[in-house]
C-alpha cells in the first residue's frame, strides 16, 4: 500500500509535497502455498518468491494446523533452502567407508547401481535388505514399497522416538496423543503436560496453551526440567526422570481412595466391567470370560447372571467375584485394578521420595483434578446418540486434559507409564468428552487395529512381494515374527520375544544387529533421512566402527552395502557407498496422508500436500520419485506395469493421485471422484492436486456437531467413519483398561499355548506383560552406583534435532550446548558457570561446559539435543562452535544392556515395545583439569567435504544464492 507521507504525519500544511513512502513493499512477485517441514508439526505456509528464489516464508492464516502462526524454525526455512550443506549430485564411494571420499556420478549410474544391488537381494533373499527411514513423512509409501519388495526389515524412526506413547495409546484407547488426539483447549479446566519441553505438535500446542491462559484454566507441567512450555505452567513439578509412572499411579490411588472415579463412564465405554477369569495356573487365567461367539461377558447385577456389556439393558457390575454357569471364577477388570492400586504401596507417601514430589503435593494434585472433573463439569447443549441408539440431550464432559510425549516414553518402563496415563484418563471419564482428550479422525480405531505384521516364513520368498505390511499390531504370541526355535526373524528383532509389541520397529538396533549378523546377515542397508552415524544412534562411536568393520576372513565390510538418501551433508553420508541426494521440502511433492499421520483436528479429518515451490538448482531428485523409479526398475508389482514399464512415470505427483490402497481409498482424501466431488472414498481424480493447490494445499472436512464427542461410542460418528473408510464396522470401540493381549504373552511364558518364549526370555515376558499398568525401575538403575545424576536431553523450540544445525539463522540461536546442572549440586561439586567438565556414564565420557540453573530436578542434568556436530558435518567450518564447544550425549548411551544371567544382552529398550530408553542414562560429572578446558570431547577426525559442496561463505545472507561448486 502506498500512502502520501503527509497524511501519515497528519500535517502537510505549508510543506511542499514529498515523495510517497512505500509502507508495505512487495517482497515477492509470486506466492505459493505448501506445508512446512522444518519440524514434524506440518504447518501451512505461504512462500514468497522473488525472481524464482525464496524471499520470505509466512504462516498460512487459513491453515487448520497453525492458523497463520509460524515459529523460528518455519521462518528459517529459507536458510534451509539455501544451506551450504545441500548435497548436489549422486555420489559413489571411492575411498574407504567413513572417509567421505566420493566421486560424482550421473543419476542413471546411481539408479543402475542401486537396482543391481537391490535386484540381487530380491531374487535371492529379500530379507537381506534392511530399509529404514528417519523422520520422513512418507511412511505410507515407504512401507508399501518394502512390502512390494518383499522384506519385513522396514520401519521408520518411531522405535527410537516415542513408540511407547503410541503403542500404549493404540492398545489402550484406540488413539494417541498428537496426530491422533488433542486436548480440548476450549473447555478444559486443568491441563497436565507430562515430559514435553517443545513438542512435535509445536504451534498448535503453543496456541492451545495461550487459549488456556486466556481462560484462566490451570496448567500443570510434570517435567524434570523447567524449560519450554513448563516455563509458563501455573505449577511445575520437577519429577525425577523415569518415575512418572509412580506419580501417575499415586494419583490413581488417591482417586480410587476418594471414590472420585466416573463409574458410569467406566461401565459404559471401557472394559472395566468385563469379567477376568481367575484360575491360577490354568490356561485361561487372566483372560476375559467370553460367550460361545467369543464376545466378552460382564456380570449383570440386576439379573445376577452373565451379560453382554455392550447391550443397553445390561447393568454391569464393577466389583465382586462371581461364579459363571460353567463353574469358572471371574472378577470384573475394575475389581482387579482397584485391588492393585488401592494398595498403600501406590500411595503418595510410598512414592514421594523416589519421584521427588512431596506426598502432600501429590494429594493436592489428585484433589484438584478430581475437583475439575467432578465439580466443574462441562455441559454442551448438543444432543448426540450412542451406539445402542440412546439419545443424550446434552454432551457432558469432565474437563481434565492431558498430553505427554518422549519424556515419559523414552524409558525402559515407558510403555506401562504411558498406559497408566491413559488409565488415569479413563478413571476420570475424560476421553473424547468436552474438556478432556479428544480423538482426531480417522481415530479412534479398534484397540488395537486388526493389522498384523507380515514376515512369517510362508510370507516371504525370492522375487515376490510380502503378503502384508511390515508393521502391525500383535495380539498374541502366534503373531510374533520368530523362527521355530523362537529366535527373531527381523533384523531389528522387532515382533520377537525380545520386543513383542515393537509396532514401530527398532531402527536403533539395526546397525549393531547387522554388524553381528544377529539374527541374520544382511546385504544392503538402505537408509533415508536418518543420521545413524551421529545423533540418531546410541553408542555413537561404536556405531561408526560397526559401519566400517570388516570381516576378518574376507576383508569385506560386515555390512556389505550402504545406500543413503539425504538432502544435506549429515554425518551418515560419510558412511554410505552410494549417496542419493534428495531435494529440500520446498522442491518436491509430498503428502500428509490419512493413511499415515494426517493433520486432522478433533472436529474433522484433514490432510495436506507439499508442492514444489522452487525448482532444484542442483542435480538432485525427490527421494519419493527415486523410490518409485527403483520400484519400477526392480519390477515390483505395485510400481511396474505388467509390460515392464513404470506404473507411475509421472513420479510421486502421479502416485499421489492414481495409487489406490484399496478401491476408492488413496493417499489423499479430498477432491476424489472423477470430477472431485467425493471425499474420503472415490475414484482417482486427475485434477486432485490442482484442487489442493487452489485450496492452500490442504483439505479438511467438518464433522456435524452431534458427531464430535464420544467418537468411540457415537453412532453418527461411527457410521460416518465407516463411510469414509476409517474403520470397517460401526461398532463401539471399547477402551482397554485391562489389556488382554499382554496376558496372552504372559500365559505363554507360563507354558501355555503352542507359541512359547525360549527359556532365556520367560521371566522377562512373565514380568513385563502385565495386563494392568505397573511401575518398575529403569534397567540402568542397578548399574547406577557411582553415577548419581540422571541425564536427559530436550529439544529447543528453535531446533529440530540436527536438522537445523546447518541453518544460518537457527545456528545463531543454538550454536553450542551446555550441560545444565542444578545450582545446589554444582555448588556441592565445586562447579561454577562455564567450567569444563567430564560427563561419565558406565559406557563412556564426553567433555563440555556447564551452566547452572535452578529449575531442574535436583538429581538431573540435561542439555539440548543434537547441537554438537562432528567437525565438517553439515559443511560447517571444522572450528565451528557446534564441533569445538559442543558435545553429544549419545556417546554415553549404550545400545545394549549389561549381560544378564546366561550372557544374553537385550537392547537398551523397553521390554514390551523395544522403544529406545534414551532417558535412562545415569552419569557423574567431574571438573576437567585446567589443561583440558577449551575444547569439547570426544573429537573425531573432521569429515572431508564431498564433491559438489563449496567451502561455506563466512556469512550466509538471506537472498544470496550459493555459487555453483567448482
Ligand atoms: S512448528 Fe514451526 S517448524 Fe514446525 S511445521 Fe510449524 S512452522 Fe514449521
Amino acid at each position: 500500500m502506498t500512502r502520501p507521507i503527509s497524511r501519515i504525519r497528519g500535517t502537510g500544511g505549508g510543506h511542499a509535497p514529498q515523495k510517497p513512502v512505500e509502507t508495505s513493499p512487495a517482497v515477492s512477485d509470486e506466492v505459493k502455498t505448501t506445508t512446512c517441514y522444518m519440524c514434524a508439526c506440518r504447518c501451512g505456509i505461504r512462500v514468497h518468491l522473488k525472481d524464482g528464489a525464496v524471499r520470505y516464508i509466512e504462516g498460512n492464516r487459513d491453515h487448520p494446523v497453525n492458523k497463520g502462526v509460524l515459529c523460528a524454525k518455519g521462518s528459517a526455512g529459507i536458510m534451509q533452502q539455501y544451506s551450504p550443506a545441500r548435497l548436489t549430485k549422486p555420489l559413489k564411494r571411492v575411498g574407504k567407508r567413513g572417509e567421505a571420499t566420493f566421486e560424482e556420478i550421473e543419476w542413471d549410474e546411481a539408479l543402475d547401481i542401486a537396482t543391481r544391488w537391490l535386484g540381487e537381494v530380491r531374487e535371492t533373499d529379500p530379507r537381506r535388505l534392511a530399509f529404514f527411514t528417519g523422520r520422513d513423512q512418507s511412511q505410507a509409501l515407504t512401507g508399501w514399497w518394502a512390502s512390494q519388495f518383499g522384506t519385513p526389515n522396514h520401519a521408520a524412526h518411531g522405535g527410537f522416538c516415542s513408540v511407547n506413547m503410541a503403542a500404549a495409546g493404540i492398545y489402550t484407547i484406540g488413539g494417541s496423543f498428537w496426530e491422533f488426539g488433542v486436548p480440548d483447549w476450549e473447555h478444559t479446566r486443568h491441563f497436565l503436560l507430562f515430559g514435553v519441553a517443545e513438542d512435535h505438535d509445536s504451534n498448535p500446542m503453543k496456541a492451545g496453551l495461550a487459549q488456556l491462559k486466556a481462560r484462566g484454566a490451570k496448567f500443570t507441567s510434570i517435567n524434570p526440567v523447567r524449560t519450554g512450555y513448563s516455563a509458563i505452567a501455573d505449577e511445575w513439578l520437577g519429577i525425577t526422570p523415569g518415575t512418572d509412572g509412580l506419580f501417575i499411579l499415586a494419583l490413581v490411588h488417591e482417586l480410587l481412595r476418594a471414590g472420585k472415579v466416573d463409574v458410569d463412564y467406566l461401565a459404559r465405554y471401557t472394559n472395566a466391567p468385563w469379567l477376568v477369569i481367575r484360575d491360577p495356573g490354568g490356561t485361561e487365567d487372566g483372560l476375559f470370560a467370553r460367550d460361545s461367539a467369543g464376545r466378552p461377558l460382564c456380570w449383570d447385577r440386576v439379573r445376577e447372571a452373565p451379560g453382554d456389556p455392550l447391550a443397553a439393558e445390561t447393568a454391569p457390575a464393577l466389583k465382586g467375584e462371581v461364579t459363571l454357569p460353567d463353574g469358572r471364577r471371574a472378577v470384573p477388570a475394575f475389581h482387579m485394578m482397584a485391588e492393585r492400586y488401592l494398595d498403600p504401596g501406590h500411595g503418595p507417601d510410598a512414592v514421594a521420595a523416589r519421584t521427588g514430589i512431596p506426598a502432600a503435593t501429590i494429594r493436592r494434585v489428585a484433589a484438584e483434578i478430581a475437583h475439575a472433573a467432578f465439580e466443574q463439569v462441562v455441559e454442551l447443549d448438543q444432543p448426540w446418540t450412542d451406539w445402542a441408539g440412546r439419545r443424550h440431550d446434552k454432551t457432558i464432559g469432565r474437563p481434565v486434559a492431558m498430553h505427554a510425549m518422549r519424556g515419559i516414553s523414552a524409558h525402559a518402563n515407558g510403555f506401562h507409564t504411558c498406559r497408566a496415563l491413559h488409565l488415569l484418563q479413563m478413571l476420570l471419564g475424560a476421553i473424547d468428552c468436552p474438556g478432556g482428550f479428544r480423538y482426531k479422525p480417522p481415530f479412534p480405531r479398534p484397540a488395537p487395529p486388526a493389522a498384523k505384521p507380515a514376515g512369517h516364513a510362508g510370507q516371504i520368498g525370492p522375487g515376490r512381494p510380502m503378503a502384508g505390511p511390515p508393521l502391525g499390531f500383535p495380539m498374541a504370541p502366534e503373531d510374533l515374527l520368530v523362527e521355530a526355535d523362537g529366535t527373531p526373524r527381523r533384523i531389528d528383532k522387532a515382533f520377537s520375544w525380545e520386543a513383542p509389541l515393537a509396532v514401530h520397529g527398532m531402527m536403533h538396533t539395526v546397525i549393531a544387529n547387522a554388524h553381528n549378523a544377529d539374527p541374520h546377515e544382511i546385504d544392503t542397508l538402505f537408509l533415508y533421512m536418518a543420521n545413524m552415524a551421529w545423533n540418531s544412534a546410541m553408542n555413537t562411536a561404536g556405531t561408526m566402527d560397526m559401519l566400517t568393520a570388516r570381516d576378518e576372513a574376507s576383508g569385506e565390510y560386515r555390512i556389505p552395502r550402504v545406500i543413503y538418501a539425504d538432502a544435506y551433508y549429515s554425518e551418515m553420508v560419510a558412511y554410505a557407498d552410494l549417496v542419493l541426494p534428495d531435494t529440500t521440502y520446498l522442491e518436491r511433492w509430498d503428502c500428509i496422508s490419512l493413511l499415515d499421520r494426517p493433520i486432522s483436528d478433533a472436529d474433522g479429518p484433514a490432510d495436506a500436500i507439499r508442492q514444489p515451490v522452487v525448482a532444484p538448482d542442483r542435480d538432485v531428485r525427490p527421494f519419493q520419485d527415486v523410490l518409485l523409479a527403483l520400484g519400477a526398475r526392480l519390477g515390483l508389482p505395485g510400481f511396474a506395469r505388467e509390460d515392464g514399464g513404470a506404473r507411475y512415470p509421472g513420479g510421486y505427483a502421479e502416485y499421489l493421485v492414481e495409487h489406490e490402497r484399496k478401491p476408492g481409498v488413496g493417499m489423499l482424501a479430498g477432491w476424489r471422484g472423477a470430477n472431485g466431488e467425493a471425499e474420503g472414498q472415490g475414484a482417482p481424480n486427475p485434477g486432485q492436486l490442482d484442487a489442493y493447490i487452489a485450496h492452500g494445499c490442504y483439505w479438511r472436512q467438518e464433522l456435524e456437531p452431534g458427531q464430535r464427542y464420544f467418537k468411540h461410542a457415537n453412532r453418527d460418528y461411527l457410521d460416518y467413519a465407516v463411510a469414509m473408510g476409517f474403520i470397517d464396522a460401526a461398532e463401539p470401540i471399547t477402551l482397554q483398561l485391562y489389556c488382554e493381549p499382554l496376558q496372552r504373552f504372559r500365559l505363554a511364558a507360563r507354558g501355555h499355548g503352542a507359541a512359547r518364549p525360549p527359556e532365556v526370555h520367560r521371566t522377562r515376558i512373565e514380568t513385563y506383560f502385565d495386563p494392568l499398568p505397573f511401575w518398575y525401575a529403569p534397567f540402568d538403575e542397578g548399574e547406577a552406583s557411582g553415577f548419581p545424576f540422571h541425564a536427559v536431553t530436550q529439544r529447543p523450540a528453535a531446533m529440530y534435532h540436527s536438522w537445523g544445525s546447518h541453518n544460518a539463522w537457527l545456528r545463531q540461536l543454538h550454536g553450542h550446548n551446555r550441560l545444565y546442572v542444578p545450582a545446589a549440586a554444582a555448588e556441592a561439586e565445586g562447579l561454577a558457570d562455564g567450567d569444563w567438565v567430564w560427563i561419565t556414564s558406565r559406557h563412556g565420557r564426553v567433555k563440555g561446559r556447564v551452566r547452572l540453573m535452578e529449575g531442574v530436578n535436583e538429581r538431573t542434568v540435561w542439555t539440548w539435543n543434537a547441537i554438537g556436530r562432528r567437525a565438517g558435518a553439515g559443511n560447517l567450518d571444522p572450528a565451528a562452535p557446534e564441533a569445538r564447544e559442543s558435545f553429544l550425549l549419545n556417546h554415553l548411551i549404550e545400545d545394549l544392556l549389561p549381560a544378564r544371567e546366561g550372557g544374553h544382552r537385550y537392547a537398551n529398550a523397553d521390554p514390551v515395545t523395544g522403544q529406545a530408553a534414551w532417558y535412562d542414562l545415569r552419569v557423574r560429572i567431574e571438573k576437567a583439569a585446567p589443561a583440558e578446558a577449551g575444547e569439547a570431547a570426544p573429537a573425531f577426525a573432521p569429515l572431508a567435504r564431498p564433491p559438489g559442496l563449496r567451502a561455506p561463505p563466512a556469512m550466509v545472507r538471506q537472498g544470496a544464492k550459493q555459487a555453483p561448486a567448482e
